[in-house]
């Protein structure tokens, strides 16, 4: 028997949602053709979970129904016409389009080959059961679910099932992508489409880099990716993007405290940070260019290594905040996380988060405008007496504005320029050479 879900759909969708899935049902009977909500919206609404990605498919030409909506509606329209694909923008979410196609794959890893079709043509082409479910839009029909690959008992039985056993192999993003659904549902894969998977793991080198990549950033934008790690891990689908990757207790723990110490929209980054945390320079390369990691992401990725390796100097409980400053402004903030939550050294932890949350907000008060009034002539000497008033407030040695404007006042009456500690350390051993050196021709 045919089953309606109307009632829950009325439930479920928001009011604007609901109104605009009937206007655009009824201009497409109107059209002669049918509509349907379908993919990661009806499953969530059977699992009575919030999805604001509203996709609908069209037996006929999406484009020429999304036109008539959006002028109806005087609402923003983008069109893809090569796709047949077209996003209408409403305030606060938008619908997208797409006339059902057919899909066929010339070789595996290969975008697929695409043409018009039925809804079946564009169900089959899904990657599991559970997503592969229409609710139709039509009047007389509203709400009538169409599940032909049995997406719903799968549902029940909290199962990730793939539609056929080449699945994989059309394409392997699938492997990354069932992983991702089975943890963030707490589901399983069902047997036969685990023991695909563990088959075709190797396909993964089939897909390119940024496709890859993509979906490791959809997994690091869940709300507990260390278990689609772990998964990751268990299946040899880690190994696949690179074979030193790993992920174990550890990283969970630090996924963790992520969470409980930063701000949600870093952590995918840091994510990624502590992922690669305990690769070699040469692994980390490596596994930047399989995925064609953008430079920001490559930089902060290099700069978690580089940053890794000089941590015992962090570790020195006499450091002065200044120390802590010099060694990690030119670091980025994600390089610098990554590393408190991961360093081993309660102190070098300490010091990475002091600089994070105080040290890299210090500034002066005084600024050069202010010191040229004050009479110190234009030039490099104002940038020298800056970063020495910088370093003063760094350490707490001047406390307002009058402190910092009597130091940059003195600093510019005094002959010789303050010199950053390293110097007067290589000047002072250049001077101790000096001095044996003496010692031993005297
Ligand atoms: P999410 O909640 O993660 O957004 P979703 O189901 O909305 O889940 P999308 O990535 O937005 O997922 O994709 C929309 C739909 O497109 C999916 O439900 C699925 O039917 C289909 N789909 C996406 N990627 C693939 C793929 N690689 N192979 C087959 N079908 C896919
Ligand atoms: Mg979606």
């Amino acid at each position: 028997m045919l089953e309606n879900l109307s009632s829950q759909l009325e439930k479920y969708l928001p009011p604007p949602v609901l109104a605009l899935a009937k206007i655009a049902g009824r201009e497409a009977g109107e059209m002669e053709q049918k509509i349907y909500l379908v993919g990661g919206v009806v499953r969530d609404l059977f699992l009575g979970r919030a999805n604001f990605d509203f996709d609908l498919v069209v037996e006929g030409d999406a484009i020429s129904l999304a036109q008539r909506l959006a002028r109806d509606s005087q609402a923003k329209l983008t069109i893809h016409s090569h796709f047949g694909t077209a996003k209408i923008n409403y305030p606060g979410f938008s619908l997208d389009l797409a006339t059902a196609r057919s899909e066929t794959y010339s070789k595996p890893g290969a975008l697929p080959t695409v043409k018009p079709g039925d809804l079946k043509d564009d169900l089959i082409r899904r990657d599991f059961s559970i997503n592969a479910m229409a609710l139709h839009l039509n009047p007389q029909r509203f709400g009538e679910l169409i599940d032909l690959y049995h997406g719903k008992d799968d549902l029940e039985h909290r199962l990730i099932r793939i539609l056929h056993p080449n699945s994989f192999i059309d394409d392997a993003t699938r492997i990354l992508r069932a992983i991702r659904y089975e943890q963030r549902l707490g589901f399983t894969l069902e047997a036969e489409t685990e023991k695909l998977l563990r088959r075709d793991v190797t396909m993964l080198d089939t897909i390119s880099g940024d496709r890859i990549r993509h979906e490791l950033e959809l997994i690091l934008k869940e709300d507990k990716p260390e278990l689609v790690l772990w998964r990751a891990g268990e299946l040899g689908v880690l190994h696949q993007l690179h074979p030193s990757l790993k992920s174990n207790g550890w990283l969970s723990q630090k996924f963790e405290q992520a969470r409980q110490s930063y701000k949600q929209t870093s952590l995918p980054s840091l994510y990624l940070c502590l992922l690669i945390h305990n690769l070699t320079d040469k692994e980390n390369e490596e596994f930047i260019s399989r995925l064609n990691f953008p430079k920001n992401s490559a930089q902060a990725m290099r700069q978690t290594l580089q940053l890794r390796v000089k941590l015992h100097r962090l570790a020195n409980p006499r450091l002065k905040p200044s120390d802590i400053y010099q060694s990690l402004h030119s670091y980025a903030t994600t390089a610098i996380q990554a590393n408190a939550l991961a360093s081993e050294s309660p102190i070098a932890s300490q010091h990475l988060q002091l600089y994070l949350t105080r040290l890299r907000y210090v500034k002066t008060l005084v600024n050069g405008e202010d010191l040229k009034k004050m009479g110190i002539p234009a030039g490099p000497r104002i940038g020298e007496i800056l970063s020495a008033l910088h370093k003063a407030r760094l350490n707490g040695e001047v406390k307002t504005r009058r402190d910092e404007e009597e130091l940059g006042y003195s600093l510019s009456k005094a002959s010789a320029p303050p010199l950053p500690s390293d110097k007067k350390s290589n000047i002072k051993r250049q001077n101790d050479k000096s001095k044996v050196k003496k010692g031993r021709f005297q």
